[in-house]
């Protein structure tokens, strides 16, 4: 089914990945309507309508549904129950976000996609995460099953002594206990797939983390990942095709030694796809627009060398007016209030010749 330009595509949370969606349908001609809970947000800025409701308030999702061609999220914490609601105008569908949105249900099933993860067990309870530790050996870390991003909703336990401390800073809730990764550098796929099966790969960038949160991705990505993107794609396409998956998908993966192991799934646009607004023939956002309207592919290869793109975490944005003078530097401000520590105020891509 095509979507011409002129439609509606309503995208489900208003964030700095719907204000680049937004911006990139506006070049394709389409208008964009947000939903999302808060007053403001980054999306509503660049879009055409904006929706302000709970995400479980299903009349309101239902009436969403109705005003626009197609709808996709932006983020995975959404109630599966209210955007089933949207049958089949949902591209990615709900069972991508399922998936998505549960570590132990991600893991178990990118284990039957015949790729791996690092050893982990579900845990729920602080003798679930003893018996974690004596069974997996430190350190390792527990990240709660839902609801986590950006490196909340995980603690460290180093060793056994540390396990109940470790269960009680992520507050006592349903968790996933994963070994420790000794990776040599952290890489993500990023593919966009149609609902005919067609599909298309970006470069891999390698991403590097700082406290659980993504500051630089680089294209191309160093040897060591390099060496292990062919397996790692092959792992991704089998997911996106298990999954159904319309739209982009990313996978993050650590280059061990035991080849890739993958991270987690993100059933959409990603921060470490960024870089593909200036150093891709076509951006990320511009792809999923284009898959989910059932619009050809548009080329992904690099535009140059590579890039390198850098996040402006907190106050990082304060240094705009040495970033906007900086010739070939690409800036993009979200238009976030304040520069809270931790939050994503902005990035700057620079293509490498
Ligand atoms: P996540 O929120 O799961 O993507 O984790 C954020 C970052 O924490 C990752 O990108 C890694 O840098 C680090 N990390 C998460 N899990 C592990 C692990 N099992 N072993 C080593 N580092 C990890």
């Amino acid at each position: 089914m095509i979507i011409p330009p002129g439609s509606t595509i309503g995208i489900i949370g208003g964030g700095q990945l719907g204000r680049m969606l937004s911006i990139a349908a506006a070049q394709l001609g389409y208008r964009c309507h947000i939903f999302d809970p808060h007053e403001h947000t980054p999306a509503a800025d660049v879009a055409a309508y904006v929706t302000r409701a709970a995400f479980d308030d299903i009349d309101a999702i239902r009436r969403f549904g109705a005003e626009v061609d197609v709808a996709t999220y932006e983020f995975e914490n959404l109630p599966v129950e209210s955007l089933g609601a949207l049958g089949d105008k949902l591209r990615p569908g709900a069972r991508s976000l399922a998936i998505a949105q549960d570590r132990a249900t991600e893991k178990e099933f990118i284990e039957r996609c015949g790729a791996r993860v690092a050893s982990w067990r579900a845990v729920s309870s602080p003798s679930d995460v003893d018996t974690a530790v004596a069974e997996l050996g430190g350190p390792l870390v527990l990240k709660t099953r839902r609801y986590g991003y950006d490196g909340k909703g995980q603690a460290w336990a180093r060793s056994a002594d540390e396990a109940a401390a470790a269960w009680q800073s992520i507050g006592e809730e349903p968790a996933v206990a994963e070994a420790g990764v000794d990776f040599a550098a952290e890489f993500s796929v990023i593919l966009a797939r149609w609902d005919e099966g067609r599909h298309a790969f970006w470069d891999s960038p390698e991403n590097e983390h700082r406290d659980g949160i993504l500051r630089r991705s680089t294209v191309p990505c160093s040897e060591a990942c390099a060496a292990q993107v062919a397996e790692a794609r092959e792992a991704t396409l089998r997911i996106a095709e298990a999954l159904g998956h319309v739209g982009v998908l990313t996978v993050e993966f650590f280059a061990s030694a035991d080849g890739p192991l993958v991270n987690e799934i993100a059933p959409r646009v990603h921060n470490s796809g960024h870089w593909t607004i200036e150093g891709a023939v076509t951006s990320q956002f511009e792809q999923h627009i284009r898959a989910i309207c059932g619009l050809p592919p548009g080329l992904t290869g690099l535009t140059r060398g590579g890039a390198v793109m850098e996040n402006l975490i907190g106050v990082d944005v304060e240094r705009w007016p040495e970033l906007v003078a900086e010739r070939g530097a690409h800036l993009h401000i979200y238009g976030k209030g304040e520069a809270r520590p931790g939050r994503k105020m902005g990035h700057v891509t620079r293509v490498v010749r």
